[in-house]
This record gives C-alpha cells, structure tokens and sequence, in this order.
C-alpha cells in the first residue's frame, strides 16, 4: 500500500524513548472496543475537549498527533488481529486519542479506508469526528465501494467552551450538514454526547441538538465518562461538574435524564430515528441487525424503528454451549473460561472487555462479566440514579457464586 501526504502535513514519529513512557492503554495500537476493534496508531490532539478520555491516561497534553507506527504497518497489525474477521467485525480508526479529520490526521484515515477497501473488505468501519469535514471529504468517502461508513458527529449543543472549545465555532454543525446533504451510501449519525446535567440538558438546547440531527440518519445519545482526572480538570476551570465524587467506570446518565432525552426526541417532531446505544444507530443506518445483541436487553429497544426491531430479532439467538466453546477456541481463548448461556447474554468471568467483546461481535450476543452487574433498566451506563431490585440482586449472586467456583474474578 503507498498513499502520499503533503509535506505541510506530514505526521511525526513519535521517538521510541517517548513511546517506552506512555501509559500501556495509550501504546495498544488496537483495542477491541464495544463498538468495534478499534486501530489508534495516531495520538494526540489540539482540540482540547474538557472532559477528553486522553485525561485517564495522561496523554492530554500531547496537543500534536504523533504516529506510533507507520499506516501500512497499521493496516497489517488491524488485518492480521486475531478479532479481526473480514466482513464482519466493527472497526473504528482513530476514536481513542485524535480525531480522524484533523489535517495531520485525515490521509491516514482515508488511506487506510481506500486499503480495506482495495482488499474487498466490507466491514463496517465508525469515523468519529466532531472537525471539518468538507465537500471533498464526502467525495473520497462516497468513492469507496466495500467498507460500509458511517460518520458519527459528536455534538453535544454544550456552549461553554471551557468544556469544549469548538463550542465556540459552528465547525461540527457545518460538517454535519454538508455530510447529510452529500451522502449516498456513507451513513450520517449526530452522536449527541455528552449529556451532563446543568451543562446541555436544558429544553432549549436539547431542542437545537434534534434540529441539527433533522436530516442525518440516527441520533446516538449518551452521558459523560465522570472519572476523576476530567472531573478535576474541569473544576479546576471553574466549570461546575455533577455526580460529586462518585466516579464511576461506565458513562453516567440517570435514569430521569434518559426520560427527558426520550420526551425531547418525541416533542420535537423530527422523524429521525433515536438510539441509546452506537452499534444500534450504525447498524440501523446500514439496514442490518445490531452486531452486540442489544436486544437481549430489551428495554433498550422501546425507541427502536420497528423494521430495525424485526431485524434484530430475525437475528438475535443464543449460541449453544458448544457453539460458545468453539468461538472461544477460534479466537484463541481459554476452551475452560467458565461461562453461562442466560436469557439475552452470556455471563462469563476472567475473560477480560476486550475478549468479551471479540465474542460478542461474532455472535451477535452480549457477553457480560459477573463481576459488573447491568441493571435492565440503566441501559449498561453507571448505576448511578438506579439500582439493583432484590430479585436481581439474588440473581445476580446466584450466578456469580456458580462462576466464582470455577474462575478468578478478573475486573478487566
Ligand atoms: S432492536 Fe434493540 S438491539 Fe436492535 S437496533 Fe433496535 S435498539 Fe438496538
């Protein structure tokens, strides 16, 4: 593969001595994420968003993008994955530590579209971007004719541009319109995030994010990551953070707040399709079943399209023992990974997020971890604003004291 980059945009290597100092999760070139395997041979970037997840691994401040490794070497360590299946598994590029449409940043992405799609390759693959992107773009995207994308938008409506300063700039609007008017076989998703209470949740600015998200074809809603570092970040700008100090590993979004985003989306009168989860918004944009399973939690589903609902459900089947066996085994797991086949999941222990997640992809089944409880109602997000029922609670023990015979609880 050879692509070429204009000299005014050529990236650096980042020096091996540097590369020895990153955090481990910062120096992973491929992470399997619950959207998609996901390829991050590029770190760093100027945008400066407050609640950035670049804090959690001391990597914020590393404003210019650096390459880790050439783009051809990427593309070979993605291809050559041991999750990586052709045609089916979910990819995203750059979604860790840059944004894929900076300047420095955008040929790598489209070279390494334009390769996968040289090769015949017609996973799905998510773009993340909140940064322009321009007519031309749309025309390289639209020229691709395996690799199915979908640009997700991140736009949150928040003004304070402490939080996020392209606030200030009508950036994210402008290329979320240029890219609905401009798509043909690229899927648009405003990815309205985060939702933080006292930052954006406001009926007025709720309103103006559906407006914007009136010609694209999913909106994708979520809450914030309330973890320490940005929360401290944040306040130390003066900006007032919710949630206190009850940092939490997944993203927070109350159970009232998620109403309130539904009540939104209702009142607004906009016919474009609401989702909670990524793979939901994506997948309903490409007219396929959601490759996580999300149906196995059902009350996800109450603001799904109905075709979206039937497709998923044509889809959703829980793989037998022996089936699950055999996936762990084809990815090179452990065969004796305790593991039980419930309704709409398979709980497991020790199998780590990334493994479960290779698994899940492939089956179309969530695969969840005893050690972190989902409570039905809270959508996978933080339990912060739920709680577990005393029935789900005996369950839940249940379960865990038949894998905890078997398995080392392994907190990912
Ligand atoms: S039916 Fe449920 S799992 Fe399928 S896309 Fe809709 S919300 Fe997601």
């Amino acid at each position: 593969m050879s692509f070429t980059v204009p000299a005014s945009r050529v990236l650096r290597v980042m020096p091996a001595e540097q590369q020895a100092g990153l955090d481990p999760y910062m120096a992973q070139i491929i992470t399997n994420r619950k959207s998609g395997l996901s390829l991050n041979h590029i770190i760093g970037c100027p945008l400066d968003c407050g609640y950035c997840v670049r804090h959690f691994w001391g990597n914020f401040e590393q404003k210019i993008p650096q390459l880790l490794i050439s783009t051809p070497e990427a593309v070979e360590m993605l291809t050559g994955h041991e999750a990586f299946r052709p045609h089916t598994t979910p990819i995203q590029l750059f979604n860790k530590a840059t944004d894929p449409m900076l300047p420095g940043v955008k040929p790598h992405t489209f070279a390494v579209l334009q390769e996968l799609d040289r090769r015949g390759h017609t996973n799905l693959v998510l773009i993340i971007t909140r940064f322009h992107v321009t007519p031309e773009d749309m025309a390289t995207f639209e020229a691709l004719r395996n690799v199915r994308v979908t640009l997700l938008f991140t736009y949150s409506g928040i003004r304070d541009d402490r939080v996020e300063p392209i606030a200030k700039t009508t950036t994210t609007v402008d290329s979320i319109r240029t890219a609905a008017r401009l798509r043909r076989r690229t899927k648009v998703i405003l990815y309205w995030r985060p939702i933080v209470p006292g930052w954006n949740d406001d009926p007025a600015t709720m309103a103006g994010v559906l407006e914007v998200g009136r010609d694209v074809d999913a909106v994708v809603f979520t809450g914030y990551y309330h973890k320490e570092e940005n929360a401290q970040y944040l306040r130390d700008l003066g900006v007032p953070v919710p949630y206190g100090q009850d940092f939490q590993r997944r993203k927070v979004l109350p159970g009232e707040l998620d109403a309130r985003v539904v009540q939104a989306w209702r009142d607004s009168g906009i016919t474009t399709p609401l989702f909670r989860k990524t793979s939901c918004g994506v997948t309903y944009a490409h007219q396929v079943a959601d490759y996580n399973g999300h149906l196995g939690v059902p009350q996800l589903c109450d603001i799904c399209p109905l075709e979206q609902l039937q497709r998923c459900k044509a889809a959703l089947r829980a793989p037998t023992e022996e089936e699950f066996r055999t996936a762990l085994e084809s990815f090179g797991y452990d065969p004796g990974t305790p593991f039980l086949v419930e309704d709409g999941h398979v709980l497991t222990a020790a199998l780590g997020e990334q493994r479960r997640y290779a698994l899940q992809h492939e089956l179309g089944y969530q695969v969840w971890e005893v050690a972190h409880p989902h409570v039905p109602a809270a959508h996978g997000r933080a339990l912060q604003g739920y709680a577990l029922s005393t029935e789900e609670q005996e369950q839940l023990d249940q379960a865990r004291a038949r894998l905890t015979a078997a398995a080392r609880y392994d907190d990912d």
